[in-house]
């Protein structure tokens, strides 16, 4: 059970565990300066960015950095010291101590950022933000933890929300009055504000998977016949001999997975075994490995040996790979490898030879390109967050029942109800406190005495 109090002041060191140049140890909480004030001097303006010493009773333990935030100018919104120490561990470790001893409680992870919820200073998708901004590896997965964290979707659904608040409210407001039959929620503008909401919500729904890609590293699953030159494909991409290369079908009996980071897009490759019917159990575990990657795959590079005819086989192959995926979100590409043995005319795709890199850039290139207009296609608004994700599936739900409701002439309580789920649930994301609140707004548009 979490020990959590918002009167509690936690510290934790806060940078990288092992030996640095400098480490930061972090205080945080109403008690934070007092507890500092035992070890250090508390630098004023006029003292401030010089050494310290920092001591323990008698001792002098370090010479240290110590930088005061006020509250509500911190991080966490509350008193926060940050001591920069000599990074040996035994001087980390025992700064922390001496503060635990001083009587701060040692941080939970990610509890800084929790008092900045609970202060108010981020929202709880802001707070998601920073773990991802944290975790980013690439420019992209960079740039939407960066517009998570500045509002991102999630002030356009507050936005939505918000009206869905007030209309709930006049709806609520029905009740009181139910014997005298007036509607103070306008009906029309209830429902063209559900479809609204409705359409962002799906938009943002549709936009997981890339979002989702884009965080983690967005699958490319290589696929095709044994001996196509699959596995000398991913080697020529990524430049190095991760993957055996061998003239003997089926030697690539697992999928081998690489990363390639191409103009700040982080790419998963993913060398699948053959597809051939077999009859080695082991090959075919393979081989339906092969069919998962390409269910989970964003791109699919298809790749057929160019000094085979091409036949109807290749794309009977494709489509069989294919069964029962939608096409819409895959980006899909022709490979005709081994170009190098075979003169032009190619068949409709991208000629290429895995072997003499001929036609690979343009591949790479194609491939960046096509991620990019998807992107592009979701107007930069895009879902990276499972939770968000499971929370919009539900308001999605909760809104049909109230579209439905609404068709029907369904009386406004029982509207209000699946109104107050879709909103229970959109709150979800950002956090906000939703028992309670449709009265609070009611309540807040009048001050005592009017
Ligand atoms: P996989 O089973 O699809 O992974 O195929 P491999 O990458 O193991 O390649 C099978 C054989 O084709 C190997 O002998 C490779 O050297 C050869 N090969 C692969 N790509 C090319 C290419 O672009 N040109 C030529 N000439 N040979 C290739």
């Amino acid at each position: 059970m979490s020990t959590y109090s918002p009167h509690r002041t936690i510290a934790a060191i806060s940078t990288p565990s092992g030996v640095g140049g400098i480490a930061v140890v972090r205080l945080s909480g109403p008690d934070a300066f007092r507890i500092a004030a035992c070890h250090v001097a508390l630098p004023s303006d006029s003292r401030s960015h010089r050494l310290s010493p920092f001591r323990i009773g008698d001792s002098l333990l370090d010479e240290v950095v110590v930088t005061l935030f006020p509250a509500p100018h911190s991080y966490t919104g509350l008193d926060t010291v940050e001591f920069s120490c000599h990074g040996s561990l035994y001087i980390q470790q025992t700064l922390l101590q001496a503060l635990l001893d001083s009587g701060a409680s040692m941080a939970e992870p990610g509890e800084f950022t929790r008092q900045a919820f609970l202060s108010g200073r981020l929202n709880l998708s802001q707070a998601e933000a920073v773990a991802d901004l944290i975790d980013s590896t690439n420019a992209s997965a960079h740039r939407l933890a960066i517009s998570q964290l500045r509002g991102g979707y999630a002030s356009l659904l507050a936005q939505l929300r918000q009206q869905l608040v007030d209309l709930t409210a006049l709806l609520e407001l029905e009740l009181d009055f139910s014997d005298e039959d007036v509607e103070f929620a306008d009906r029309h503008q209830l429902s063209s504000l559900v479809a609204e909401l409705q359409r962002n919500v799906s938009q943002l729904i549709d936009s997981f998977s890339l979002g989702n890609a884009i965080k983690r590293g967005i699958p490319v699953a290589i696929v095709g016949k044994p001996n196509v030159g699959k596995s000398s494909l991913l080697n020529a991409l990524l430049a190095d001999d991760r993957a055996i290369v061998s003239p003997i079908p089926g030697t690539t009996r697992d999928t081998i997975e690489e990363t390639l980071t191409l103009e700040g897009l982080t790419f998963r490759f993913i060398d699948t075994a053959g597809l051939r019917q077999t009859d080695d159990p082991i090959e075919a575990i393979g081989r339906d490995r092969a069919i998962q990657s390409v269910r989970n795959a964003t791109v699919i590079l298809f790749v057929r040996d160019a000094t085979e005819p091409y036949s109807g086989t290749f794309l009977d192959e494709v489509s069989q790979m294919l069964d029962g995926i939608s096409q819409k979100e895959k980006i899909m590409f022709f490979v005709h490898n081994k170009a190098d043995l075979v003169p032009p005319p190619y068949p409709p795709g991208h000629a290429i030879s895995a072997r003499t890199g001929q036609g690979l850039d343009q591949l790479k290139q194609s491939i960046i390109q096509a991620v990019r207009q998807r992107m592009d296609h979701t107007e930069g608004v895009m879902l990276t967050n499972l939770r968000h994700r499971e929370a919009l599936s539900h308001v999605q739900q909760a809104l049909d029942h109230v579209e439905q409701g609404l068709v029907d002439n369904l009386p406004a309580d029982l509207v209000a109800i699946d109104l107050r789920d879709a909103l229970h649930h959109l709150g979800t994301i950002t956090g906000q406190v939703t028992s309670d609140e449709v009265l609070g707004t009611i309540f807040s548009r009048f001050c005592i005495g009017k």
